[in-house]
C-alpha cells in the first residue's frame, strides 16, 4: 500500500479512486478491474492492479461487465480494437 505523508508527518493513505468506464461512477481501486495498454501497445486484463501503462477501469460488477462487452467502452477509451477473449476474461473475472 502506497502512503504519502502530510506537512505534520502523519502517514495518510493515498486516495486511489478511479471512475468506471461504464458508469462513470468513481470508485476506490479495490472495487474496479484494471485493463491497461502498455508501452508497447499491447492491451491486458491487468490482474495485479499495478501493471505500467495507461490504464481503464470497470466495476467489479455484472452490470457494468456485461455492458461493457456490449458497448465494447475500452475500444473506444484505447482507441482501438480490443480483443473478445479480453472482454471474456474481465467478464468471467466478475461473475466468476
Ligand atoms: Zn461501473
Amino acid at each position: 500500500m502506497s502512503k504519502s505523508r502530510t506537512a505534520n508527518g502523519t502517514a495518510i493513505k493515498q486516495i486511489e479512486m478511479r471512475r468506471c468506464v461504464v458508469c462513470r461512477q468513481v470508485r476506490h481501486k479495490s472495487e474496479l478491474l484494471r485493463v491497461v495498454k502498455t508501452s508497447s501497445g499491447d492491451i491486458s486484463f491487468d490482474a495485479t492492479g499495478k501493471a505500467s501503462g495507461r490504464g481503464a477501469y470497470v466495476c467489479k460488477s455484472p452490470e457494468c461487465v456485461q455492458i461493457l462487452q456490449k458497448r465494447r467502452n475500452f475500444d473506444k477509451v484505447f482507441k482501438s480494437r480490443i480483443s473478445d477473449e479480453l472482454y471474456d476474461i474481465v467478464k468471467e473475472t466478475v461473475l466468476m
